[in-house]
């Protein structure tokens, strides 16, 4: 479903990258951790073509993100390809002089071309979802951490991806605020939501993923179920990391 075939990435002489293989299948829930600088975020990011690959492919079912192309045709693949591909950062970048309705309903009116009313009734429905219909009017600066990041996903989720990334998603918020971001994501998974997620949140991890991959310096170390991932994790590095982070 989402195929990576031999990526490889490099800034100048430094290889964050180093030939990864990753194929996730329709509905499954596979989970990124690894220390910082290990490449987590440039491998999410060169699923959508971000941050382009200096080698290797990106599938997305039977398209390939990563082509070659005029500049004309790709930025129309690309935005093409985007259109399914949900994703949420860290820093929940909603746009600061609109409304949670207006963030939401602007990339759907403007790139599926559905009317006001469509859109209105779908943003509804998402907010409804991550449980922030009572904010549909408010401003991004009238909302805690957590539930800019529930408009963040429910934004995200009116495209109709067929898949999310998240990026490290809760770990700007205060941990009182992180739980509630959880469960919007737990909901997701349980409606087999296909989702690569990256985060320093093991427990999360175990409860919510299908699959979970160590990534140190550029390659996946040691991956499998969270239960043999989390227990019993064979690589010494694996169980280095998990040491300091269980
Ligand atoms: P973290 O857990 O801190 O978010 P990460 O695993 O997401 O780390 P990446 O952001 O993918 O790590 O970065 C991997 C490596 O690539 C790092 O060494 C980083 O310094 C380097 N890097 C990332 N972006 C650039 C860039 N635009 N130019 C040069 N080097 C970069
Ligand atoms: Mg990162």
């Amino acid at each position: 479903f989402v195929d990576i075939r031999h990526a490889q990435k490099s800034y100048g002489a430094l290889e964050v990258l180093k030939d990864i293989s990753l194929q996730v299948h329709r509905g499954e829930i596979v989970a990124i951790i690894g220390p910082s600088g290990s490449g987590k975020s440039t491998l999410l990011r060169a699923i959508n073509d971000l941050d382009p690959l200096s080698g290797g492919e990106v599938w997305l079912e039977d398209t390939q993100v990563n082509k070659t192309l005029p500049h004309r045709q790709y930025e129309k693949h690309i935005n093409q390809v985007r259109q399914n591909i949900g994703m949420v950062f860290q820093h929940f970048n909603l746009f600061h002089h609109l409304t949670v309705r207006e963030n939401i309903t602007l990339a759907p009116k403007l790139l599926k071309g559905i009317s006001d009313e469509e859109a209105n009734k779908l943003a509804e429905e998402q907010l409804n979802k991550v449980g922030m219909i009572e904010r549909i009017d408010y401003y991004p600066s009238q909302l805690s951490g957590g539930q800019k990041q529930r408009v963040a996903i429910a934004r995200a989720l009116a495209m109709k991806p067929k898949v999310m990334l998240f990026d490290e998603a809760t770990s700007a918020l205060d941990p009182e605020l992180v739980e509630e971001v959880n469960q919007v994501m737990k909901a997701l998974a349980e409606e087999h939501m296909t989702m690569i997620i990256v985060t320093h949140e093991m427990g999360f991890a175990e409860s919510v993923c299908d699959r979970v991959l160590f990534m140190d310096q550029g390659v996946v170390v040691e991956e499998g179920p969270p239960e043999v991932m989390f227990r019993n994790p064979q690589n010494e590095r694996t169980k280095n990391f998990l040491r300091k982070h269980l």
